[in-house]
């Protein structure tokens, strides 16, 4: 038989290209896309696919913004690059508008991704703490299930294991602890209980380990890609309590909840806190062009400032604060605002939650939905009373079979307990109430038509 032109791309893809974290198998190839256009991606055969994760949870503002194309096209040809030992006239202005956005008063550091931006946090605080004549501070608290990025700082961060223990030995100086799993609090236990529980956890880790050595805590608002886990509303104002007690910072990783993706123009605007460094990416650009922030207090600069040896900060990198992701992250902040995309993230949340609720409460195999904004998570078990999570390859069929219908959605990131069960989606903030509808219809119909049947012994 005569190949395809798509056979042949698949086989120039195969033969070529290095996929990011995806086992290779040759029977199943790769989806090549062509096409962007709103909530929909096209692939080269012309199929249509409702993007129920956004990208990686990136692409905010929807695909196919013709004012960003030309944002970047007239950044580039004004100037094209500038380092960021000095400045230019994009990243002021970008620096400004986070700063409103934020409702504080940062410095706002430029780097090319998520992982740059939090390796940016810890580098600064360990010296933060040392020009503060606290030479012993140097570990850093995160959870077990966060991700916080790939380079080695940053997944020293993250608390998934099968991420990590073929690349060991990573960063020392990274502890973990649990993270609010509400749905998997022990039986009885009231929500405030377990979260009392969490917080006694945090505090005696930061007393056993030597208070006087901890310098930092990273934690996303809620844990996105390890499993859409929501904390109570007054759990991180309790953390913050803490790292003031021990004067430890505190890093919001809001790579994924900022920019409205939760609802609120940041994750962390939610709960009563006002985090030292707050960390961003994604969003930022809605992922048209690569940049990330770093946020830091600028109390926490006056310890950088002069002219006295080594007191500044010694880090750059060649890419960060580049004027075209400016321009671009400019733009894509006023489509937010001017299409009120943040407010409407936060009702369609609700809307996506309500629907699937009402659609699946009674069935078999869904233990839980939850979400703030547009992060959404459906925890599939084997038996409601057991919660004994599905098996992945329940879980791969449900992806699979979603994007036959035409939906692409997600599902959580690698654990060694087992708990590889939460589907999860995040779709444009821009996405139509019809885009919404298809999501919610198709889901309904593959969870429903796919039940998982596995004996389980309690
Ligand atoms: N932090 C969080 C919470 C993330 O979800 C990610 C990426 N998914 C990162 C950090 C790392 O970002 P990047 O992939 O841009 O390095």
């Amino acid at each position: 038989m005569e190949k395809t032109k798509t056979d042949s791309l698949i086989e120039r893809d195969q033969s070529n290209v290095w996929h990011h974290i995806s086992p290779y198998v040759e029977e199943n190839p790769a989806m090549i896309a062509v096409k962007g256009e709103g909530s929909w991606i096209i692939d080269y055969d012309g199929n249509r696919y409702l993007d129920g994760m956004s990208g990686l949870w990136c692409v905010n503002i929807g695909y196919g913004r013709e004012e960003l194309a030309k944002a970047a096209y007239e950044q580039m040809k004004e100037l094209c690059y500038m380092p960021l030992t000095q400045s230019h006239i994009p990243a002021i202005k970008l620096a400004e508008k986070i700063n409103e956005w934020l409702e504080g008063e940062y410095m706002i550091f430029y780097s090319n991704s998520g992982s740059d931006a939090n390796e940016v946090a810890f580098k600064l605080i360990r010296q933060y703490h040392q020009q503060n004549g606290e030479h012993g501070r140097f570990k850093f608290i995160s959870r077990h299930r966060a991700y916080h990025g790939s380079s080695m700082g940053a997944l020293s961060a993250t608390g998934q294991a099968l991420r990590k223990y073929k690349y060991e030995p990573l960063a020392s100086g990274f502890l973990h602890i649990s993270p609010p799993d509400s749905y998997r609090r022990p039986d009885n236990m009231s929500i405030e209980t377990f979260h009392s529980m969490l917080m006694e956890e945090l505090e005696r880790k930061i007393i056993w380990e030597q208070k006087e050595t901890i310098a930092g805590v990273i934690m996303e608002p809620l844990i996105t890609g390890g499993g859409v886990l929501i904390p109570h509303p007054s759990y991180l104002e309790k953390v913050q309590e803490l790292c003031k007690k021990y004067g430890i910072l505190l890093i919001m990783d809001e790579v994924i909840c900022g920019f409205g993706r939760t609802g609120k123009k940041f994750g962390h605007q939610h709960f009563n806190i006002k985090p030292d460094i707050v960390t961003m990416a994604k969003g930022l650009t809605s992922a048209y062009l690569p940049l990330s922030v770093t946020a830091v207090k600028k109390e926490i600069f006056e310890k950088f400032k002069g002219t006295e040896e080594n007191v500044h900060f010694r880090h750059i990198n060649t890419f960060g604060g580049n004027p075209s992701s400016c321009a671009v992250a400019l733009k894509n902040l006023e489509i937010l605002e001017k299409e009120n995309l943040v407010e409407k993230s936060a009702q369609s949340g609700i809307y996506l939650l309500e629907h699937l609720k009402n659609g699946l409460h009674s069935h078999p195999n869904v233990g839980d939905i939850r979400g703030l904004g547009l992060v959404l998570g459906i925890e599939l078990v084997e038996d409601k009373f057991t919660k004994v999570p599905v098996s992945s390859k329940y879980m791969a069929k449900i992806v699979a079979e979603c994007k036959k219908e035409g939906l692409i959605i997600g599902k959580n990131g690698d654990t060694v307990d087992g708990y590889n069960n939460i589907l999860t989606l995040s779709p444009p903030l821009s996405s139509t109430e019809d885009d919404l509808n298809f999501i919610i219809s198709v889901l309904m119909k593959v969870l429903q038509n796919n039940q998982s049947t596995q004996k389980v012994l309690s």
